[in-house]
């Protein structure tokens, strides 16, 4: 029996008499250059994809507009994209009555049977709250009814949802391709036989597909002292724990195919290809090369394809080649070479947008840059100390450090960029100082191969922030004193430098809003208030500095942690113990959790871990967890054809 359902109406007449009083109107209209609009009749799935954060962050996030095309690609679903809108147009929406809507047609978001959000970061949970209470959907999963979506969070910071449990219906982790088209199939199997048993069924349905973690399925009990004592499933049929997805091979799915031109401005004007997921390097702070094993490496053909598509579809003039640690796919000497050759009379520019210093030569750089500017080199060494280094397993010496920029600078490179972070466990005050000495030690370098003395460094610092999945998940954090009692210490030390402190340029962030991350990332469901707290109080944006408000958390954390015995140490600088349940460890990213605490203790002894892509397996558990394996080349395989036949639109993208 099909359902009966309303007509959906476009809300734009009503949005298009605000559009005038709000700034940037333009990221509000839709109808970019390969957006999709289908009719809403003709299908019976419909999915509304939301990147909470604004319209210049959210267009070009890979993870949304993979998910639009796939989505849209097949007959009888409906994909639109929905972003967060700035304070302006929000407060004009709340007073003229006009619902949260998608870009694409501006329906209403809660006319849809998913509204799914992506989170790359912790700090975009404010903007759902802002979302859903604009759309007019109940803030607590508890107290939605039929006429709700089913609300559905996905995107890294999903591997540990539980402080967002109460808001949402349900969360996959993990790739989304093959995962969404299972959920599109489940729903549409319940619609068709009329929504038998409600939300509740389809929920049910859905969890017990075992890739689906549903929330309310569990029952989290404490002990006496404020810790996890157990995470029990309440429904017969649910997993104890939920698996993540993994698309193997990444040739099969090569989206996006059509990429979106944003119409303002947004942080990247380029088109980015996926060469590789995964990394096995095993840095040790890093939760996205944890989460994302094995590594599955695109083709060269395969990438030639989807650069040459991408380009046709879209005019950008610059292409970046994107994964965790991009040259370290097996044949990135051939790609860039057979792409800088192919573009050169078109001047197509080349980037890596993420490169570690042992696997970078020259050769390489000067392929990138054949077409393009010869900008800054970045480079992100992480940890000042080389006993820091050990510590969170970034195997980068200082000498190959010095001896790449050395190279760069007598290729016609003035501008080093190197990354670090502060904070790191067994980190004292000589382990961030020694960043200073490295910076010094680049531009004397510089300086020595150039003999000239005009030779910049940047050094850019971020606060560590524990997280889930990874060894360091059972890490004290440091506190907000501390990280800025040893930042302030660096600072002097450069700017005291006569020599070379003018020329090295120093940007770091104090450690308020890395604390409050930390409360989000391990936090428990029990964090749920504060986010609604802090949310109810105004808070919006929190990953932009100008909105993010460290008092207005703070203020929340005190009414809403004390009640339970808990407070914002307790989730932050509090070190867990081994037998400690985790908030997450029912979700499996297929990291043997053994494995993870063996390389805790390997971190505090200073021991290293090589990469399971060169050395023998080191049994981090995810191949056998998952059935898969580490999938790398050489494939010989060739950068052709140069001809590429666009995927016909409705076709099936994995044909
Ligand atoms: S199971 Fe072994 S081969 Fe697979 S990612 Fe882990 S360490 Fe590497």
């Amino acid at each position: 029996m099909k359902v009966a359902e309303m007509p959906v109406e476009s809300v734009f007449p009503r949005l298009e008499a605000l559009l005038p009083h709000v700034q940037k109107p333009i990221q509000y209209v839709g109808g970019e250059l390969n957006s999709t609009v289908k009719e809403w009749d003709a299908t019976d799935v419909r999915w509304a994809l939301m990147y909470p954060d604004a319209y210049e962050v959210g267009l070009p996030n890979q993870g949304v507009m993979i998910l639009y095309e796939v989505l849209n690609e097949r007959d009888g679903v409906l994909a639109e994209r929905t972003y967060s809108v700035w304070p302006d147009l929000e407060a004009l929406m709340r007073e003229h009555g006009v619902p949260q809507f998608t870009v694409d047609a501006h329906r209403p978001v809660r006319a849809f049977d998913v509204f799914g959000l992506s989170f790359s970061t912790e700090l975009g949970y404010t903007n759902m709250l802002t979302a859903l209470d604009l759309a007019g959907i109940p803030l607590r999963a508890a107290d939605r009814t039929l006429d709700d979506p089913i609300v559905l969070a996905g995107g890294h910071a999903a591997f540990n949802p539980e402080p967002i449990a109460d808001f949402i219906d349900a969360a996959v982790i993990g790739d989304g391709e093959q995962a969404v088209l299972e959920m599109t199939e489940v729903i549409r199997a319940w619609k068709a036989e009329g929504r038998p048993g409600g939300r509740d069924e389809v929920l049910l349905r859905l969890a017990k597909t075992g890739g689906v973690y549903v929330p309310r399925f569990y029952d989290v009990e404490y002990l006496p002292d404020g810790r996890i004592a157990r995470v029990v499933p309440n429904r017969s049929g649910v997993p104890w724990r939920v698996s993540k997805h993994t698309v193997m091979d990444l040739d099969e799915w090569p989206y996006p195919k059509q990429p979106l031109v944003p119409l303002a401005e947004t942080v990247h004007e380029r088109m980015s290809v996926e060469i590789f997921r995964g990394c096995t390097r095993g840095c040790r702070f890093c939760q996205a090369g944890m989460i994302t094993r094995p590594v599955r490496e695109r083709s060269i053909t395969g990438i030639g394809e989807m650069v040459e598509a991408g380009l046709k579809a879209t005019g950008f003039e610059e292409v970046g080649l994107l994964s965790l640690s991009s040259a370290d796919h097996t044949e990135i000497a051939d790609i860039a070479k057979g792409l800088a050759d192919r573009y050169e009379d078109d001047k197509i520019g080349l980037s890596l947008p993420s490169t570690r210093v042992d696997a970078f030569n020259i050769d390489l750089a000067n392929e990138l840059t054949r077409n393009g500017r010869r900008s800054g080199l970045t480079f992100a060494p992480e940890g000042g100390s080389e006993r820091i280094r050990k510590v969170i397993n970034k195997m980068v010496s200082e000498e190959d450090l010095i001896r790449t920029v050395a190279t760069a600078y007598g290729n016609g490179w003035r501008q080093v960029k190197l990354y670090f972070m502060c904070g790191l466990p067994t980190e004292t005050d000589e382990d961030v100082l020694q960043i200073a000495e490295m910076a010094k030690k680049v531009i004397a370098k510089g300086r020595e191969v150039t003999g000239q003395n005009d030779i910049r460094c940047t050094v850019s610092i971020g606060g560590f922030v524990p997280k889930p999945h990874t060894p360091f998940q059972w890490a004290p954090q440091l506190g907000v004193e501390e990280t800025d009692a040893r930042l302030e210490k660096l600072r002097d030390a450069i700017r005291g430098d006569r020599k070379y402190g003018r020329n090295i340029g120093f940007r770091y962030h104090d450690g308020k809003p890395g604390i409050i991350e930390g409360l989000l990332s391990r936090g428990d469901r029990r964090v749920g208030a504060v986010i609604r707290a802090v949310y109810e109080d105004g808070g919006r944006f929190d990953g932009w500095r100008e909105h993010f408000s460290y008092d207005r958390w703070l203020r929340a954390c005190q009414t809403a942690l004390p009640p339970e015995g808990l407070d914002l140490a307790w989730y932050t600088t509090r070190e867990r113990t081994a037998e400690e349940v985790l908030p997450w460890d029912h979700l499996d990213s297929g990291l043997d959790k053994d494995w993870l605490w063996e390389d805790w203790q390997d971190a505090l002894d200073e021991t290293e871990v090589d990469d399971c892509r060169w050395t023998p397996c080191f049994d981090c558990g995810v191949c056998p967890q998952l059935d898969l394996d580490i999938q790398i080349g050489p494939t010989g395989k060739k950068l052709l054809p140069l001809t590429v036949v666009n995927a016909a639109p409705g076709g099936d993208a994995s044909a």
